[in-house]
């Protein structure tokens, strides 16, 4: 067996599959949407490599992920197909399963999640499915690992160059009129030099066609294109004038889903299935139209409590006690003990360990609130958020498909932005792309937790899920405002799944907390890490030599260019303009600024030099400015990437910063009317 491609309908499993096979770690998640590229990988047991695609209900693509399947299966030869399907709900996963079969090459069906079926009282009959389908069928729970094994044989067997040539294949006869136009199209196809290569069996092609899969005939030429027209307006005709009603495509539909019908009346024994009714109590009150919202916003809030109050700061604490007492001590005694110079004295410590350092202490924060979202996508909750938020999106002109970018973005903004692909309209999709840098990922988290900590320590959460909310609702009103201003389209459909509540597995849990977390520890390692000795030789030199004052380092001069324009927002420091510039690279980078800034000095610790240096106000206003300006360069980098386009990326930058100010400067100001300072 060289290569296989695992294919089958959203949330079935191919990438858990994926990963026990491959020893890798891909994306997992309880809900469609989370695979937008292929992936591939190599077998465990060195015996070939394997694909894992995004998940698709049938060729006909619809958005771009969708077509990553079907142009693979034009383009591409895999020795085997596993075409993955969910047990208890094989009605829907067999369209596609009957299109792979009419493909041509070696299929193996991975019946999978046949634990679910069994929990809820549906048994699937594996060889009854074999012989109608005319294919291998092997049952699976890629959760665990079971069925693996049985899988690798199956694959090696069917996928191997001196495999018999199946006996049999699956062959659904359309009617004598399809079927006509079928013979007719096979020799066009044939002949077509733009079809050369191409792996698919021409039946299937021909039938694609007929279904005007756009993909495929994008890959024809003119010419041909207009041959295979008058074909098929030929068969229209004729079946018109047979009586049928429906059109060409309709009837290719229905054939095949009645095939699927006869089949699942013979394989699928329903007689002891249970109702959903777990699932079906729980979404009597989370999925609550009314009520829903509110408890959502619940969610967060006890979210938020757990990530500062709980469980995040007393940590936090500990962590930080940790690094400012024995770590820096023991630096501090080493470098002595080696004779290290002041000044690389003082770059390790007043650098590198309060820049790093200042950062790292937040890790509890950061991995806590990575661990919910993970809970959140695992459970199934994720598909309901969708659910709600759905209609919401539609009125101001998103796809309801956003809000999966827009969860992503708490973590990280760049897979946020990324995982707009799962969104089909190209103008929505950019939409989206443009608005996810408002959703407060997590390298905001550490100047929240400074601030709010200093500021509002007793409503810490409060404060935050404030922050939170305010750049949804932003979201949300400039969704509107771009999408009649900037673009006008036609809106889109968008089915939302429900898959059951699944209690996520601790490994899975733990995996995904920490597939996330590692990018933020990499970060600290290279980008803060390399920043903190940029923003130190900064203090560390001025216009006037070395070893200056702060305040007449080089880095107070480049803070003071900004401070007289941030001075209407409260915070007209040349601290909080090199805080904010060096910010850029990653938002993190704020926080190791001022701990660098704000180190060197003996009048008390970084938390009395902040509270000195800000007002409540003024913090606030800060932590709003943070929230909403540029995104960071690594964010920047995969908006002009995705897309494809630097007026899109400069109009990002360029309305994220108006915004930033504009909110900041009614936050500061509309503070300061009302009384507070
Ligand atoms: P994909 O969208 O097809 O790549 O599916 P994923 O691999 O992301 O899995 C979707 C969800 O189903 C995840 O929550 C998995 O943990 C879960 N899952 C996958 N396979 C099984 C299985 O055999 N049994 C059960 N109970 N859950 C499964
Ligand atoms: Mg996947």
């Amino acid at each position: 067996m060289k290569s296989a491609a695992l294919i089958g309908n959203p949330n079935t499993g191919k990438t858990s599959l994926f990963n026990i096979l491959t020893s890798s770690y891909e994306y997992v998640g309880n809900w469609s949407g989370v695979t937008v590229e292929k992936k591939v990988g190599q077998l465990r047991n060195k015996s070939g490599f394997i694909t894992d695609l995004p998940g698709i209900y049938s060729l006909h693509p619809l958005s771009k992920d969708e077509g990553v399947a079907t142009n693979y299966l034009l383009t591409e030869s895999p020795s085997v197909i596993v075409n993955i399907v969910d047990a208890s709900q094989l009605e829907r996963n067999l369209y596609l399963t009957v299109q792979l079969l009419e493909y041509g090459k070696p299929v193996i069906i991975g019946l999978n999640m046949i634990d679910v079926a069994k929990a809820r009282g549906i048994k699937v009959l594996p060889e009854v499915m074999a012989s109608r389908l005319r294919a291998e069928v092997v049952p699976l729970i890629a959760r665990t690992g079971e069925g693996n094994q049985q899988l690798l044989m199956c694959m090696d067997k069917v996928g191997s160059p001196s495999a018999p040539a199946p006996q049999e294949v699956l062959l659904l006869d359309y009617g004598r009129t399809l079927e006509e136009a079928v013979k007719a199209l096979i020799p066009i196809l044939e002949k077509s030099h733009s079809l050369q290569g191409c792996p698919a069996s021409k039946r299937w092609l021909a039938l694609q066609l007929l279904e005007e899969n756009s993909v495929v005939t994008q890959s024809l030429t003119p010419a041909e294109l207009e041959n295979i027209a008058s074909i098929t307006a030929r068969c229209a005709q004729q079946l018109n004038k047979e009586g049928i009603k429906e059109s060409v495509p309709e009837l290719i539909r229905s054939v095949r889903t009645s095939f699927i019908q006869a089949l699942c009346n013979e394989a699928v024994d329903r007689s002891e299935q249970k109702p959903h009714n777990l699932t079906e109590k729980i979404d009597a009150i989370v999925a609550h139209p009314l009520l829903g919202i509110p408890i959502f916003l619940l969610f967060m809030f006890m979210m938020f409590q757990l990530t500062f109050d709980w469980l995040g700061n007393p940590l936090s604490d500990l962590l930080d006690s940790f690094i400012s007492g024995p770590l820096s001590q023991g630096v501090s005694l080493g470098l002595d003990a080696v004779g290290a110079s002041s000044f690389t004295r003082s770059l390790v410590i007043d650098g590198v360990i309060a820049g790093v350092g200042g950062v790292l202490v937040f890790l509890p924060q950061i991995f806590i609130l990575f661990l919910m979202i993970s809970f959140i996508e695992d459970s199934g909750y994720m598909a309901r958020i969708t659910l709600l938020t759905d209609r919401l999106l539609e009125k101001v002109g998103l796809n309801g498909k956003a809000i999966i970018p827009f969860i992503l973005g708490f973590g990280c903004n760049v897979p946020a932005i990324m995982a707009s692909r799962s969104i089909e309209q190209p103008k929505e999709r950019t939409l989206t792309m443009l608005l996810v840098p408002l959703m407060s990922c997590s390298a905001r988290l550490p100047v929240y937790a400074l601030f709010a900590g200093i500021f509002f320590t007793r409503y810490q959460a409060f404060v935050v899920l404030g922050l939170y909310v305010l750049g949804i609702l932003l979201a949300l009103i400039l969704a509107k405002l771009f999408s009649s201003v900037l673009f006008k389209d036609k809106p889109s459909f968008f089915v939302v799944e429900l898959p059951p509540y699944r209690m996520p597995q601790s490994v899975t849990l733990l995996r995904s907390t920490w597939e996330k977390g590692k990018g933020f520890l990499r970060k600290a390692g290279t980008f803060i890490l390399g920043g903190s000795v940029i923003i130190w030789l900064l203090t560390y030199c001025g216009p006037s030599g070395i070893s200056v004052s702060m305040d007449e380092s080089f880095l107070a001069k480049l803070g003071g260019l900004f401070a007289s324009i941030l001075a209407p927002l409260g915070f007209g420091t040349w601290q909080s303009g090199a805080s904010l510039v060096t910010g850029f690279m990653a938002k993190e980078i704020v926080v190791s600024t001022m701990n660098i800034i704000y180190h060197v000095s003996d009048s008390g610790g970084l938390q009395q030099q902040i509270s000195t240096a800000f007002t409540p106000l003024q913090g606030l206003s800060f932590m709003t400015f943070v929230l909403l300006y540029t995104p960071c360069l690594a964010t920047v980098g995969v908006l002009r990437k995705e897309t494809a386009s630097w007026r899109w990326t400069l109009f990002s930058i360029g309305y994220s910063l108006l915004l930033a100010y504009f909110i900041a400067l009614i936050v500061y100001q509309g503070g300061l009317l009302l009384g507070f300072s």
